[in-house]
């Protein structure tokens, strides 16, 4: 048997919280369990919104919590050129295609197609409108056109065609720390043609996270319940990609005192601040149910 390779992969934009902190110590606690590795990711292909000084925080905050990473740390904004690659297999197949619109210009074609119809136009996971493929009918010479004269586009996945080729069952191995499996289907076809290279980086989070787990051999993907749709895409995506796809388990997410998921962006307190008052990372560890 292979020996079971766990990661966390937190993204430099912003400072570590509890939920973080579960996240990283849940993978550790598995990987020591199942006599495996723990990897750390840095997840910073969004240039404009990571920082240097997010990642040394992340490296802080994870050794006061006591975790021990392997070195090397496999940093994204490194390694665009394989995620490249995989976009070329994609297009080599004819399985995506580029989109020169905005999210505005998107908002408001679904406003006159909801208008009209007088129904409600699908969202995918996220919320956001399913593209309504105002693209997708663009001749070659016009894309040839606006690619050349510098347009920025995206490339989206053109799910119609994936779906022809793949039509599916997707399924994946879901597994539990107490050690059940199941295996249960996936369903990508509710992102519609989602965008899997954006207009600002030459990838996505889920063409990167497909290629990295494969390059780094992870066997268990352990992240939070707030990604577990995103899974459905990254089943599909390994499937399409010739990838083995790992076995996932999609962890309870720690809410505010309100309820709230915590998020970097709605100012729950950092682990920094906590330290900063006097918590220990043993208070923090049993707060949290690992062994101090
Ligand atoms: N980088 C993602 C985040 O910070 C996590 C990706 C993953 O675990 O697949 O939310």
């Amino acid at each position: 048997m292979t020996q079971p390779v766990f990661r966390f992969a937190p993204s430099p934009n912003g400072r570590l919280h509890l939920g973080h902190a579960y996240s990283a110590l849940l993978n550790d606690a598995l990987a020591r369990r199942l006599d495996g590795r723990f990897l750390l990711r840095i997840e910073d292909i969004d240039i404009t919104r990571c920082r240097p000084e997010y990642e040394r925080a992340i490296y802080e905050d994870l050794a006061w919590l006591g975790l021990h990473w392997e070195k090397p740390v496999r940093r994204q904004a490194e390694h665009f050129s394989d995620y490249g690659a995989a976009f070329q297999v994609l297009k080599g197949r004819g399985l995506v295609y580029p989109c020169f619109c905005s999210r505005r210009h998107i908002a408001e074609k679904v406003e006159v197609i909801e208008a009209q119809s007088g129904k409600a136009w699908p969202r995918d996971p996220d919320g956001a409108p399913l593209y309504p493929g105002i693209c997708k009918g663009l001749s070659s010479e016009e894309v040839a056109r606006r690619i050349g004269a510098g347009e920025p586009h995206a490339w989206r996945i053109d799910s119609e065609a994936v779906r022809k080729r793949s039509p599916g069952p997707h399924t994946f191995t879901r597994f539990s720390p107490d050690g059940d499996e199941e295996v249960v289907e996936a369903d990508p076809w509710r992102w519609g043609d989602t965008v899997i290279v954006r207009k600002d980086v030459p990838t996505s989070y889920h063409l990167s996270v497909v290629v990295d787990d494969a390059l780094q051999g992870v066997t268990h993907v352990v992240r939070g319940q707030d990604l577990e749709a995103a899974t459905d895409l990254h089943v599909l995506l390994q499937e399409l990609l010739g990838l083995a796809t790992p076995l996932y388990h999609h962890h309870g997410l720690i809410l505010n005192p309100g309820g709230d998921k915590l998020a970097k962006s709605r100012k729950s307190e950092a682990l920094f601040e906590l330290r900063a008052r006097g918590v220990t990372a043993a208070e923090i560890r049993q707060k949290l149910g690992f062994a101090p």
